[in-house]
């Protein structure tokens, strides 16, 4: 139940779908991936052929839900949203294929998480815009080719690495999403106010930004949360101690790092003397599972500098130690 969790939580639902940027130019940051796709989506237009299919990764809440909603309205065509456990079947998947019209985008997030059966379907859709469909049973099966309506396939993933290499090869637009910086945060934050029609001054846009870990998700979320506490300690206008005092009673440092995190670090520093320790010993000493230290504690801690990932396991940087105010004696 973490406020700084980067994961979608069903409080976001409502306020993620008014606060999503519809076209490139509200979509903030990002300034490579935004100049690569506008070069692709111009080319496509001219021809006016499908844009080629596109890979989008990185943590989660940095906006690849929302940019393959961007690329569609840029292009003037549909998208269906879809995510990789939601397609159980070969024809769960085919059925979305064929129901693509010329040039149309489908949307898989997740799309590490497609079943390998489920994949192998995907493989000559996306090449040669086709279904191999099998009809009848053993000896007497055989299969039969079905044409597709060209499409683009936007596939988001947090995860690359888990990605079979025959489906990562089928993309011809790859693109990494970057943590974002507090000024851009900043920005966000300023927008979302303006559309929730918060009263926000900068020092406490600021100050929500700084806390957010790079993550518009946290960024949007915090800014909720700190409108409630003005609300109801002052007269409703966010201002930087507001923020500061909404964000401290949430146990939200100065950087960003929670509760769970201080917990991490101080386990790394006091029970394994800095580390090395390896990450299932440390999962089972802070009472977590390693798949979540993995995906959700780690990645801001390394981002911050404040761990290091060895072969032997997680170390604590001199970083860390002055963040907790806490004396260094090691090397690292
Ligand atoms: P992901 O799909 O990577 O998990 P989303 O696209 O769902 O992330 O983004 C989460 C929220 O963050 C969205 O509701 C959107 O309002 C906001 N957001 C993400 N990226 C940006 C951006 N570049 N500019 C403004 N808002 C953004």
């Amino acid at each position: 139940n973490r406020i700084v969790t980067s994961s979608l939580r069903s409080e976001d639902g409502e306020i993620e779908t008014s606060l999503r940027p519809r076209y490139m130019d509200e979509y903030i940051g990002q300034a490579k991936v935004k100049e690569n796709l506008k070069i692709f989506i111009e080319a496509a237009r001219g021809r006016r052929e499908s844009l080629d299919h596109v890979l989008l990764y990185g943590p989660p809440g940095l906006g690849k839900t929302t940019l393959a909603g961007i690329i569609a309205n840029e292009m003037g065509v549909n998208i269906r949203v879809t995510s990789g456990p939601a397609i159980e079947k070969p024809g769960d998947l085919a059925s979305l294929l064929t129901n693509l019209e010329e040039n149309d985008i489908l949307f898989i997030d997740e799309i590490h998480r497609l079943s390998r059966s489920v994949e192998e379907v995907l493989y000559p859709a996306m090449e040669d815009y086709a279904l191999d469909i099998i009809i009848g049973k053993g000896p007497n099966a055989r299969s039969i080719r079905l044409d597709l309506n060209k499409f683009t396939l936007i596939g988001a993933t947090t995860r690359a690495g888990q990605m079979t290499a025959p489906l990562r090869d089928r993309f011809g637009v790859v693109l990494r999403l970057e943590m974002y910086s507090a000024e851009e945060l900043c920005e966000i934050v300023t927008r979302s106010a303006s559309i929730l029609k918060i009263e926000i001054e900068p020092g406490g846009a600021l100050e929500i930004a700084s806390r957010s870990r790079g993550t518009p998700r946290i960024a949007n979320r915090m800014l909720k949360r700190v409108r409630d506490f003005a609300q109801v300690v002052g007269d409703g206008i966010i201002t930087k101690s507001v923020a500061d005092q909404a964000l401290s009673r949430l146990e939200v440092d100065g950087l960003g790092l929670d509760a769970i995190d201080r917990k991490m670090l101080h386990a790394i520093i006091q029970y394994f003397g800095g580390g090395p320790v390896g990450v299932d010993t440390l999962a089972a000493t802070i009472g977590e599972e390693t798949v979540t230290i993995e995906d959700v504690y780690e990645p801001f801690l390394l981002q911050l500098g404040f761990i290091n990932r060895t072969p032997r396991g997680r170390c604590a940087t001199k970083l860390a130690y002055e963040h907790l105010g806490l004396p260094f004696s090691g090397e690292s």
